[in-house]
């Protein structure tokens, strides 16, 4: 990274002993023939001019099914825990003690809602950025679904984000969903990202497929992803104009659906779902349970561990058709 230029600013306001301890960065917005790196460091905040090609700026749509897989990690919800994300990742050797990807041809799946609550957000998504080409390299990958709390703060419903952010927006001059706009490197590269995946038999997705969603659309997955990702940066009457929001944002659309955990549905339900999406599993997050749970005859994974309370949390490990939890230490018990 070559740096042209880089000036600094005092930010003299009443926050000023509340921010002096205050770090956050980079964020990187896209000029026309430049890039620009923001940081805030010790309550200040940076900008430096990086080279228009020190980082990509064009994301081409993530594929979104793949076969042959031998090794799966899941993990969802993480909240802006990073510090506790990256102990199960470590301790599951998905990473190793430098960060780096440790899981071989392996991939690894984010299962939406990597946004708000939690404090260390931009620190999660810069990691999961550089894994996803560390993966790659290797001949594994990195996907990261978007759940709800992503689509929430693409469309700047800020409700919550934590007490830091309000302050880092306040700092750069910019609504914190405009840290993660279209001008943006880590926005560029969100809106590139599916809602759904598959991989060998397995259905991964936030919420969970409905019974509702199936018979309104014709559950073809690239094309759902398309239609979500150009959702973007539609607005909310545009949405709203036609029955699209309340089949793809509504509480039984693959975000939202909390139907595996709250609807009392019988094993028959769920494997009616699964016959229809051509799938044997669904893994979900969006619902906190302690661990990383089986439903429905291990057909349902839910793998929501309440990392966002920032205590403790899981991973679900899938080898060679074998489901198990990934505990915060580090050991595999199997589902049975
Ligand atoms: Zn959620």
């Amino acid at each position: 990274m070559s740096v042209s230029s880089v000036f600094s600013q005092n930010i003299n306001d009443s926050n000023q002993n509340e921010s002096s301890e205050f770090s956050d960065g980079p964020y990187i917005i896209i000029e026309k023939n430049k890039l620009i790196e923001k940081l805030i460091i010790n309550g200040k905040v940076s900008s430096k001019i990086l080279r228009a090609n020190a980082y990509d700026t064009i994301f081409p749509p993530d594929k979104a099914v793949f076969n042959k897989v031998k090794k799966i990690a899941a993990i969802s919800d993480i909240h802006g825990q990073y510090d506790l994300a990256l102990e199960i990742l470590i301790n599951n050797k998905i990473i190793d003690k430098n960060l780096n990807w440790n899981f071989g041809k392996g991939h690894l799946v984010i299962v939406g809602d990597v946004f708000d609550r939690g404090n260390k957000v931009n620190e999660m998504l810069w990691l999961i950025y550089k894994l996803e080409s560390q993966a790659k390299k290797k001949g594994g990958r990195v996907h990261f679904l978007l759940g709800n709390h992503e689509y929430m703060i693409l469309h700047k419903d800020l409700r919550y984000i934590s007490k830091k952010y309000k302050l880092t927006s306040k700092l750069l001059n910019l609504d914190y969903d405009e840290l993660y706009n279209k001008k943006t490197i880590i926005g560029r590269w969100l809106r590139s990202k599916p809602t759904i995946i598959k991989i060998n038999d397995d259905i991964f997705v936030h919420g969970g497929v409905s019974k509702d969603f199936i018979s309104h659309s014709d559950f073809n997955i690239e094309r759902i992803n398309e239609l979500m990702r150009n959702s973007i940066d539609q607005s909310k009457s545009e949405m709203k104009s036609t029955d699209f929001y309340n089949i793809y944002y509504g509480n039984k659309g693959l975000i939202w659906y909390r139907g595996y955990f709250k609807d009392n549905l019988k094993e028959k339900d769920v494997s009616d779902i699964l016959n229809m999406i051509n799938s044997k599993h669904e893994i979900v997050g969006h619902c906190s349970n302690k661990e990383v749970v089986s439903l429905y005859n291990n057909k349902i994974f839910g793998v929501d561990s309440s990392i966002k309370n920032g205590k403790y949390g899981e991973i679900l490990l899938i080898k060679k058709g074998k489901y198990f939890r990934g505990t915060l230490n580090g050991k595999k018990i199997r589902f049975k």
